[in-house]
């Protein structure tokens, strides 16, 4: 009976018995999962779950830690952790131009937006159109999304033919600022509708400077000066009311006043100052890319900086490869690309996003580093379900705590011109010389998708009252992950408002002392180094506190407690006239007749005035 009972026991055991335990190397990312933690440690979630409990933290699988914590927890876990931060990786991916004197001037980088059926297209046309050379064979092709055109005095200006403020705003959105000046087309006969303020919104959060050109003036309904008026209410200022922006009447069916469209391009280029180095590896940014029947991806990138050869290894996004060939706007096959020129490349792995910034890379190693790292970003990303580079009330509170900026971006949307107007004015009087709300765009009517865009680019929270997003822009509020808040009274918006943005204040610091010990004999111990022996002679001492040695009324050391003795116990606090033991962190300087200085320090968390 015994033995039977200790063989099933041992056979119990034997299939008890851990596995063969395997260390492994553990990539950490920024930011990872419980559940993905362990998963890569081969590990189960639970056993991870548990040792944040004896860390004293409650947690579970699908929560995220940061890097410390991750790495703790694998070495805990007897594998080895190898983090990989983005810096280390993306390092030196797009640099800025340092030297001054390699800078050479480039072309204008021109992206034309405005209300629908202004005439967008027809002025991209006539430009396009109007670049026929003499006669030569192959004017613009009508297919590229992005080409240049000559003026008169041989000076290329640079269109993006991505008419809609989606693809501006998208650019924006992935990083790229492709554009150096905005076009704003304002119908002569129409004047300024919603998507006209809205593209002015979207050009003022880019920070591009506008021209606006009043089209249409062929139609005998045209009244530009009611274009100028209007335009004033949203604080465009054109040249001829004495502002600063400057405006060209044209008719793009007509092709009238193109040319002086062009100078006034020139013109504000010339104020913006555009330089780049030729001499060096190209970056830019991909303006559109699709996949090709006979040729695999094509994408049309537009460099920004440096020259674009063949045989150059490219990296955009999460796709990379050997540019095969070069195709400009003309349908020709070109060796290379400088600065503002737009070109097709061939020679991609894969067909990459718009708005996508690119790069030159030495090798492919590099390339394929880069794009890995990329790869598992985003997948680490999408199991993030609620704490990435998500705009959500508090990751943004989080983010913007940690930077100097503290303005918070808000895009506001309500059922009525009134009370969003009393919104603005109630969000106008919060904040202080800290902090301040700042809206990138506000209106009238449901939320859309470029709403949700816009929002995106500039990292703003969107607030709704008492009107709701599309469809569309609800789906792509998910994709991008931007929150959109909900709101039917105002003072609960502004409340939310109020305690976000005092979450961004500083807290301030309060000291309050609360103990002087007075040190009467110094004791060297071996393991703990110099003890001093102490009598408390104002307050207490407690372990944990911050303390200061003072040597003639003078700080000689700030620092804290090691131990804190009674006798020979370990003890948490000590009051007055009772002796002890104390020993500082890292630091030994100790003598008779020293004060050991105790303090604590409070934090205020601020709120802003109601
Ligand atoms: P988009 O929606 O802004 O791209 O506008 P389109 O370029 O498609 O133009 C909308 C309509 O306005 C078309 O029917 C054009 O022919 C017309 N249109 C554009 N420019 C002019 C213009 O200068 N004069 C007149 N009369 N019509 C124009």
């Amino acid at each position: 009976m015994r033995r039977r009972q200790k063989r099933v026991l041992a056979q119990q055991r034997g299939e008890q018995k851990p596995r063969e335990k395997v260390s492994r190397e553990v990539i950490i990312p920024d930011l990872i999962t419980i559940q993905e933690l362990a998963n890569r440690m081969a590990e189960r979630a639970v056993d991870v779950v548990k040792i944040m409990m004896q860390q004293g933290q409650m947690v579970q699988p699908s929560d995220n830690i940061d890097t410390e914590m991750a790495e703790l927890i694998v070495e805990e876990m007897g594998h080895t952790a190898k983090r990989v931060s983005e810096a280390d990786v993306e390092e030196g991916f797009i640099t800025e131009e340092t030297d001054e004197n390699l800078l050479v001037t480039r072309a204008p980088i021109v992206t034309v937006m405005g209300h629908v059926d202004h005439g967008k297209t027809s002025l991209l046309d006539a430009f396009r159109n109007a670049d026929v050379v003499d006669g030569e064979a192959g004017g613009i092709t009508q297919h590229i999304g992005a080409y240049q055109v000559s003026a008169d005095d041989g000076q290329l200006i640079t269109f993006l033919d991505t008419p809609g403020h989606a693809a501006f705003t998208e650019m924006r959105a992935r990083g790229a600022n492709a554009t150096d000046i905005v076009i704003l087309v304002v119908a002569a006969d129409d004047g300024v509708m919603p998507q006209t303020i809205e593209a002015i919104n979207h050009s003022k959060a880019a920070g591009v400077p506008l021209i606006v050109a009043i089209n249409k003036m062929d139609k005998p309904s045209a009244d530009p000066s009611r274009v100028r008026n209007e335009l004033l209410q949203h604080e465009i200022f054109v040249e001829s009311l004495g502002g600063d922006i400057l405006e060209v009447e044209v008719s793009a069916l007509k092709k009238t006043g193109l040319d002086k469209l062009m100078d006034a391009i020139l013109l504000q280029a010339e104020l913006v100052d555009m330089k780049a180095n030729p001499d060096r590896q190209a970056d830019g940014v991909v303006v559109e890319a699709k996949l090709d029947r006979g040729r695999g991806p094509v994408a049309t990138m537009l460099v920004q900086n440096g020259t674009l050869k063949i045989g150059n290894i490219i990296v955009a996004g999460t796709t990379y490869g050997k540019v095969r060939a070069l195709i400009n706007d003309h349908d020709q096959n070109v060796a290379k690309a400088g600065p503002s020129m737009p070109v097709e490349i061939l020679g991609l792995s894969e067909v990459p996003l718009a708005g996508e910034p690119f790069a030159v890379v030495a090798t492919e190693a590099r390339a394929r580093e880069l794009v890995e790292y990329r790869i598992n970003k985003v997948r680490d990303m999408s199991s993030i379900v609620d704490n990435s580079g998500i705009t959500s009330l508090e990751s943004m509170m989080a983010s913007l705590k940690a930077s100097e900026m503290k303005e918070f971006n808000i895009l506001i949307k309500g059922d009525v011109q009134g009370s969003v107007e009393a919104i603005l004015g109630a969000l106008a009087k919060l904040g202080n010389d800290e902090v301040k709300a700042r809206i990138i765009h506000s209106g009238v009517g449901a939320i859309n998708e470029t709403d949700v865009q816009l929002a995106a680019a500039s990292n703003a929270i969107i607030m709704a009252f008492n009107v709701r997003a599309n469809p569309q822009a609800k789906l792509q509020a998910e994709r991008e992950g931007n929150e959109i808040r909900y709101y039917s009274i105002i003072y609960n918006l502004i409340d939310d408002v109020r305690d976000a943005m005092s979450g961004l204040l500083d807290p301030t610091l309060k000291e309050n002392f609360i103990g002087y010990a007075k040190i009467l004999e110094i004791f060297d111990i071996s393991k703990l180094g110099k003890i001093g022996g102490c009598t408390v002679t104002e307050g207490i001492v407690r372990r944990g506190s911050s303390v200061r040695l003072l040597r003639d009324d003078v700080v000689i050391h700030e620092g804290k407690l090691s131990t804190l003795k009674r006798f020979k116990d370990e003890v948490k606090e000590v009051s007055v006239g009772q002796e002890c033991g104390m020993a500082f962190e890292k630091y030994h300087d100790l003598k008779v007749n020293d004060v050991i200085e105790c303090f604590e320090i409070e934090v205020i968390e601020r709120k802003l005035e109601a």
